[in-house]
């Protein structure tokens, strides 16, 4: 099996690092806790560490590597473009493999190395929803009843998909024979979580008369197992992706989700082989949808008399791959929009994979800045392309009693859709 690289390999990159401290202003997580260990150079520094066997896998150590988003706004600053954030998961990876992963990796192992488990687990979560959860005024989420391990009462959950999507749809839907085929790559997120986003998602092609093919063999990208530092689970889990989308008549896996889309192209190519195919033809939707002359459209459809006031949040791992104005064009040139500019819309939102688990408060107080950048843009909507994003930005926007909602971009697309084009769930 295709193996992840290993800490050793990044010698060369970690020796980049000049602990200049250009980095530092731009760490959300430094930005919080004003804190040494906290920003790249200390965990560059560690990562060393632990390549030179100067340190041992004390708590200290296993709490600094543990403090990272992964978000990469260090990469994107700094001068020598060291690239912590695949430092920092080759760092956890090695931890892992010393002393075994911990709890919660374990469980993030366990659920997403078997997809038929998390099917399980996922309808039953949305057949007992309404006893496990409350409802949030203003249709905002909803909140746990009960204290439970991992996930804190008062944070903003979305509602269990009562029918995951890839359930809802055949595996091929035929579109014009002149037209592109794709794989259209849902994620967890979408599949169990945002299926309304996924319909989205179909209607837009089918308006371009574009094939898609939803490999039913498809599994999580393994980004969350990246994050935990469970290097098995993410190799085995992009091996199974490999051969549910490596279909010859595929010209491009589209995702709409900003982490299924790093996971694939980014993650996967550090793989080799075969997987730097599937990296190149992985496509976010916005991109593809820019490619497809869907903007000239939208252009030509009639402006609405009382358009809403939409801002945008850049995902990192759309960001760090310098996706940025694509989403941006789809959302101003939509007919019901008025665009305004959010201040540091590319500033993480605080999610960061497992961090926000192990590190919810800190996470929440990066959620906070971000929340108060949404209300000095004075939008309704934040709109955005990555469903962990919303889930997050939701719970933030819901701490500070803000009244704004967050969707995908592809759910203000739908609404200006002729309805012929919306898809039809079973
Ligand atoms: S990846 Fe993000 S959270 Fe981690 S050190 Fe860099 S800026 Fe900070
Ligand atoms: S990671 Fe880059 S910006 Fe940060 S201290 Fe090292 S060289 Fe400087």
């Amino acid at each position: 099996m295709a193996k992840l690289k290993p800490l050793e390999e990044f010698r060369a990159e970690i020796e980049q690092c000049v602990k200049c401290g250009a980095c530092r202003a731009h760490c959300p997580v430094f930005g919080a806790e004003k804190h040494e260990g906290r920003v790249a150079r200390g965990k560059i520094a560690l990562a060393q560490s632990l390549l030179d066997g100067e340190v041992t896998l004390e708590p200290k150590v296993l709490e600094d590597m543990s403090q990272c988003l992964l978000c990469g706004s260090c990469y994107a600053q700094c001068p020598n473009k060291v690239p912590t954030e695949e430092i920092v998961a080759a760092a956890r990876r090695r931890i892992a493999e010393q002393q075994g992963l911990s709890t919660f990796g374990k469980g993030v192992a366990a659920i997403l190395g078997r997809p038929r488990l998390m099917n399980s687990l996922a309808k039953a979560g949305g057949t007992l929803a309404s006893l496990l959860f409350r409802k949030l005024p203003e249709d905002s989420g909803l909140r746990l009843r009960f204290p439970a391990p991992w996930i804190d009462a008062d944070r903003t959950l979305p509602p269990v998909a009562s029918k995951p999507f890839r359930e809802r749809h055949p595996e091929i839907i035929p579109g014009d024979a002149n037209r592109p085929t794709i794989a259209f790559f849902t994620g967890c997120g979408i599949n169990y979580l945002y299926p309304a986003i996924g319909e989205a998602f179909l209607a837009a092609l089918k308006f371009l008369g574009v094939t898609v093919i939803i490999p039913k063999g498809q599994a999580c990208c393994g980004l969350p197992a990246v994050s935990a530092g469970a290097a098995r689970t993410v190799e085995s889990l992009a091996q199974r992706n490999l051969a549910a989308l490596s279909t010859p008549q595929v010209e491009y896996v589209v995702t709409a989700c900003a982490s299924c889309h790093s996971g694939l192209g980014k993650v996967y190519r550090e793989l080799g082989g075969d997987f730097v195919d599937l990296a190149d033809k992985v496509r976010d939707i916005f991109v593809f949808l820019v490619e497809q002359g869907l903007p000239e459209k939208l252009r030509a459809l009639p402006k609405a008399d009382h358009p809403l006031r939409v801002t945008y949040h850049d995902p990192c791992h759309l960001r760090i791959h310098g996706i940025t104005k694509e989403p941006r064009e789809i959302l101003k040139t939509l007919p019901q929009v008025d665009y305004v500019e959010m201040p540091e819309a590319g500033t993480c939102c605080g999610l960061g994979g497992t961090y926000s688990v192990y590190h919810y408060q800190t996470s929440k107080q990066i959620g906070a800045k971000k929340a108060a950048h949404i209300a000095a843009s004075g939008a309704d909507i934040v709109a955005t392309d990555c469903p962990g994003c919303i889930m997050q930005l939701q719970d933030s926007i819901n701490h500070a009693g803000g009244k704004q909602r967050v969707v995908h971009i592809l759910e203000l697309l739908l609404e200006v859709l002729p309805k012929s084009h919306s898809s039809n769930p079973t």
